[in-house]
């Protein structure tokens, strides 16, 4: 079976004690391939190696930088068939959006190849005839970066790409529990001939090699996407050295349906949103409130077309949806549902595994649709992580404001409606770090995406996150005599 190796100091790196950790398929259960399973001791050798390069990085320009990381993209690209098969095969998502991730993980590079040339001061105005101040940013110096299983490459990408192109040296932490392809996606970059030690990636648990990083004097930056339980955790370590944080974590985002939207399109959207990727995406729509003039024409449409979703193997180009990450993500789905009924909600479509031999041995489960729910249930409260899209009703713009509102997460929103004042009047008191109107997909490169309560600190994409990777430094000069 491959074994995945780290990357630490340039160098392709079996894990100091010489474990090996092996990955599992989710749609069948089979071995996909292993990789070193590092620990504190091999994470210290990256954040050293990291620590060593960091200032000659950081003395490059941001052309040369730029160079790198373009290359890296063209390298990306090549590899991206055999990087997306491994997605597919160590996560379950279908093919064709593996495909998407990575060539998307791709542009991550090509964007902050460019963003980082502009890394403009500025010229602050003087109090005093007899200086003058400047601002500049400056990279901060090792960046920690541990991502989650769910985008395991595409995650990552917006992570080290702006942190490389800010001047920071980066230690990588992917999922212990879908490393492949984020490994495969970190040697094609890291071929693109940066300085050893500038890109390091160890593979590990949380626990161990994930505290290193959060919890090692060297790192100077901590970004992680997970959820939002070990999020508070790595805050409060990252606060005894006042780290820097980017903070990417749970959401449960609704999904407002007014009286005027456009029905077939809202109830498209949504399907999707709910259910790509079995619904574990931290965007997912997670709450749909549905006013009650159509309600049930809303529900009709969701159903019909979730029908006519192929489930089954992500190699099979025919797959519209793979089967669930893990067992621990379809038992909490179940739970969720089985919560949800016992308080009175109703099951409008799957609720259960799909039947057949060729879903026993993977995660599956069918995309469920549930009506009448309300705020008691774990589903409206909680992030349930899974292929489920819970409809509650309202009667006015008020209320369903209110009820959008009511969660201690505020990641994404979403509204339809062809009504111009009630989408901006809700775009605008959202609680929610992006709504998308009359669309599902509030995520692009150029715009700043996080999320706002318990769904993160700080923002990735655009030119926040390069930001985010440096300090800002106040220059006052001192000026001579008149001439
Ligand atoms: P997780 O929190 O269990 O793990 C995420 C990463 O953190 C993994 O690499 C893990 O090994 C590491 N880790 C775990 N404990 C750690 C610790 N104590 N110290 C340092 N590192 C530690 O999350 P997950 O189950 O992999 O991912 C699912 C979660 O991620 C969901 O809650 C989802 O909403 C969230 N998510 C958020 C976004 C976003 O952009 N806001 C995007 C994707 C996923």
């Amino acid at each position: 079976m491959t074994c995945f190796k780290m990357l630490i100091d340039g160098q392709a790196a079996e894990s100091l004690s010489g474990k090996t950790a092996v990955i599992y398929n989710p749609v069948n259960q089979e071995p996909v391939a292993e990789v070193s399973l590092g620990g504190r001791e091999d994470a210290t050798l990256a954040l050293e190696a990291a620590e060593r390069a960091f200032p000659g990085w950081a003395e490059t320009s941001p052309w040369e930088r730029g160079k790198l990381l373009s290359r890296g993209a063209d390298l990306v690209r090549e590899r991206a068939e055999e990087i997306a098969r491994l997605l597919t095969m160590e996560q379950g998502k279908p093919l064709r959006y593996a495909r998407r991730e990575i060539v998307g993980s791709a542009e991550a590079l090509d964007y902050y190849a460019e963003e980082g040339k502009r890394n403009f001061g500025e010229i602050v105005p003087s109090s005093s005839r007899k200086a003058r101040s400047l601002v500049i940013r400056q990279p901060l110096g090792v960046a920690a970066v541990i991502s989650p299983w769910n985008y395991p490459v595409d995650l990552l990408a917006w992570k080290l790409a702006p942190a490389l192109a800010a001047g920071c040296t980066v230690v990588a932490k992917p999922s212990s529990r879908a490393p492949l392809a984020a490994n495969a996606f970190a040697e094609a970059v890291a071929e693109a001939g940066f300085p050893p030690g500038v890109l390091n990636l160890v593979h590990g648990s949380g626990r161990e090699v994930g505290r290193e990083l959060v919890e090692s004097p060297i790192s100077r930056k901590v970004s992680f996407t997970g959820e939002t339980a070990t999020g508070k955790e790595i805050g409060e370590k990252a606060a005894r050295f006042v780290k820097r944080l980017s903070l990417e974590l749970g959401g449960s985002s609704p999904f407002l349906v007014c009286e005027d939207a456009r029905i077939g399109e809202a109830a498209e959207a949504c399907m999707y949103r709910a259910f790509s990727n079995m619904g574990q995406i931290c965007i997912s729509v997670n709450r749909i409130y549905v006013h009650d003039a159509v309600a049930e024409e809303f529900a009709d449409e969701l159903v019909k077309k979730t029908g006519t979703l192929r489930i089954g193997d992500g190699l099979d180009p025919e797959v519209d949806l793979g089967p669930m990450f893990s067992e621990a993500q379809r038992q909490k789905t179940k739970d969720h549902i089985s919560d949800a009924t016992k308080k009175g909600a109703e099951i409008l479509y799957g609720g259960l595994e799909p039947e057949g031999e060729k879903y026993s041995r993977g995660f599956f489960f069918l995309p469920t649709i549930l009506d009448k729910m309300d705020h008691s249930m774990r589903m409206m409260r909680e992030e349930t992580f899974g292929p489920v899209a819970p409809m509650m009703r309202f009667s006015t713009n008020q209320e369903a404001l209110k009820l959008a509102n009511d969660s201690r997460y505020g990641l994404a929103a979403y509204v339809f409606t062809e009504d111009m004042t009630t989408a901006l009047r809700f775009a605008e008191r959202l609680e929610a770090g992006s709504v998308g109107i009359n669309l599902n997909n509030p995520i692009v490169p150029q715009a700043p995406f996080g999320g706002w309560k318990e769904s993160g600190l700080s923002r990735e994409r655009s030119r926040s996150a390069l930001y985010d990777y440096m300090e800002t430094k106040h220059i006052r000069i001192g000026l001579r005599e008149e001439i």
